[in-house]
């Protein structure tokens, strides 16, 4: 068989158009074109690697190549003597060789070039470039077309595709595929739609304390559970580190009330445990919500919109974990002004506006001083003296509180070095156990040749993860070298008491609303008294904060609390104040 277009005889071919050859006819084809093959050209034919199949002008295969039973993964019996469209198909179901030739016919070309997606008999499919040519064997017009396996450019391809507009670790759309789709969304009129931005609450703790294999591990199992929380017209992708967003298509029922109904189930599946690492998860995690009406009558912008559900989002995270707010006009502002203020304040460590209070800790029986606790404050160069309270959700979003946490605890090293006699607690956000803290305190406590002793680490009841390893192992090493702990704002948690066996606690700080209402509030009473009761169980130091009155600082006193902090005692005040000048 020689196969050259330059023989190719362009007049029409006598069997075009009628396609339906009988089987016993076609037999008889391929015998013919089977036994006109020279051998040489037979050899030529069999060992080119490509795959070759011979038809007829309208598909019937004449003969194929070991190359090409290969490609199709089907023997050679199975092929010819059948329409080329009923062995391998394309995507859309048809091989387009009826086309190539017509084409072929009209521009008088000898090849064209075409890529296509092959279907195999047995279902499978690969991509090939097909190289399609008019060829006369033996005065008989054929179509040779030869198949090259195209898969791995094709796929790829496909992969660069994928991962240009898909996010590697969870598999989900990205930010950018997001707002082309919520742009082809909001481009044609429909039922409203409204997108649901959530960001975890306690992200940044657990990467600090599980790290990062586990913390990977903790948003492919949010991704999954939102998958699996969405209806299938609903796009799920992954915005940032643990920024999430959702487009509810098809909202119906009273607006809002639809689109926060379906960010209230959303926040409510992320606070159940996930699993990761074979042990459970507790995150949680805030959503803001932005509506789009589809009306015509609001601009459809995407990108608008995102940018208000993000709005939305960063009031929903400052009113605490698991809050849902939906966007109005007059969040901006605020947002903005928050961004302001994570500015200045990142100026203000920079420029050394921190500083330090101390607030006295004292013994009930006889309101002796025995130490301090230490309490940041910001010399804001317009807005005076603040207190934590206007900075702290700031500082703890953008990151800044660590930084914070850290310059407390120098100034508060140095005071020990400077004051033999003090004890001093800080304060200190569950971010700083990143699994160095520990050691980093105890050797600046070692330059400085103060006792671990005199130091107090108080931390949040809410910021001992359950089986939080990190975190347990730091607490460990700080208390096993002399450092104490201290559970601040205890009654507020909610993480169980059983890490008052599991951690090496050595004080409990009684939360200030338990001590607000004393003597007359029964409630807090009781609750004050069953802390008293718990600490003197477990041994441990109880201490009771925010102690304004004689009267609560009696009755405190009376129910077994060793130690007050509070106004009757002394407020927050710079060194100075405790250690006038010369001391
Ligand atoms: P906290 O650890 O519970 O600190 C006690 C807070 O109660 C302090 O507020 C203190 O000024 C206030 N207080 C003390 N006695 C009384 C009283 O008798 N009555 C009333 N009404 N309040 C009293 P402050 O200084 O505004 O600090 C608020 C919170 O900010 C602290 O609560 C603590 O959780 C956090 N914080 C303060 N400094 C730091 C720090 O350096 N690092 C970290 N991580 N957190 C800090
Ligand atoms: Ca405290
Ligand atoms: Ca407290």
């Amino acid at each position: 068989m020689s196969v050259d277009p330059s023989r190719h005889d362009r007049r029409a071919p006598s069997t075009a158009g009628d396609g339906t050859a009988g089987s016993a006819a076609a037999a008889v084809t391929v015998l013919e074109a089977g036994r006109a093959l020279p051998t040489r050209t037979r050899q030529v034919f069999e060992s080119l690697s490509a795959g070759v199949v011979v038809t007829d002008r309208v598909g019937l295969v004449l003969d194929v190549n070991p190359a090409f039973c290969v490609l199709v993964r089907a023997g050679r019996e199975a092929l010819v003597g059948r329409v080329l469209q009923d062995v391998v198909r394309t995507a859309d179901g048809r091989f387009p060789l009826e086309q190539v030739v017509r084409g072929l016919d009209r521009d008088g070309a000898g090849t064209a070039v075409h890529e296509a997606l092959v279907r195999r008999l047995d279902g499978t499919s690969f991509w090939a470039q097909a190289t399609v040519a008019l060829a006369r064997v033996d005065g008989r017009d054929v179509v040779v077309s030869q198949l090259v396996d195209d898969d791995e450019r094709h796929r790829a391809l496909a992969d660069k595709l994928h991962r240009a507009d898909h996010d590697e670790l969870t598999g989900l759309r990205n930010r950018t595929a997001l707002l082309d789709e919520l742009g082809r969304r909001l481009a044609v009129p429909g039922p409203p739609l409204a997108v649901l931005v959530c960001d975890l609450d306690r992200f940044r703790v657990l990467n600090a304390a599980l790290g990062h294999v586990l913390a990977d591990e903790v948003l492919v199992a949010v991704a999954r559970r939102l998958l699996a929380a969405v209806r299938g017209a609903d796009v799920v992708a992954r915005l940032g580190s643990d920024e999430f967003a959702v487009v509810v298509d098809g909202l119906n029922g009273p607006l809002p009330g639809a689109a926060l109904e379906a960010a209230r189930r959303l926040a409510g599946e992320l606070s159940r445990p996930l699993r990761a690492g074979g042990r459970e998860v507790r995150c949680g995690a805030g959503v803001g919500v932005a509506l789009a009406e589809r009306d015509g009558a609001r601009s459809n912008d995407a990108l608008g919109l995102l940018r208000d559900a993000d709005t939305a989002l960063r009031t929903a995270k400052a009113a605490g974990p698991g809050a849902v707010r939906w966007f109005q006009p007059a969040m901006r502002e605020r947002v903005l002004g928050r961004l302001h203020l994570e500015d200045d304040l990142r100026r203000a460590l920079e420029r050394g506006q921190l500083e330090v209070h101390y607030q006295p800790v004292v013994r009930l029986a006889d309101a002796e001083r025995v130490g301090f606790e230490a309490l940041v404050r910001w010399h804001h160069p317009e807005r005076g003296l603040l207190a934590p309270e206007d900075f702290w959700p700031a500082a703890e979003e953008s990151g800044l509180s660590v930084a914070v946490d850290a310059l407390v605890l120098e100034r508060v090293l140095d005071l020990l070095q400077r004051r033999p006699g003090a004890r001093v607690s800080v304060n200190t956000s569950a971010r700083r156990f990143d699994g160095t803290f520990a050691e980093e305190v105890l050797a600046q406590l070692r330059v400085r040749g103060v006792d671990p002793g005199r130091l107090v680490v108080e931390l949040l009841e809410h910021s001992l993860l359950a089986g939080d390893t990190t975190t347990t192992r730091e607490l460990a090493r700080l208390a096993g070298a002399g450092v104490r702990i201290a559970i601040d704002d205890f009654g507020t948690g909610y993480s169980g008491l059983s890490y008052l066996h599991r951690l090496p606690v050595s004080a409990l700080k009684l939360d200030r609303s338990f001590v607000t209402g004393l003597p007359a509030d029964t409630d807090a009473d009781r609750i004050a008294a069953a802390v008293a009761g718990l600490a003197r169980g477990f041994g441990l130091v109880a201490l009771a904060e925010g102690v304004e009155t004689q009267a609560q600082a009696e009755h405190l006193r009376a129910q077994g609390w060793d130690f007050a902090q509070g106004f009757r005692f002394g407020r927050p005040a710079p060194e100075e104040h405790w250690y006038p000048p010369g001391t």
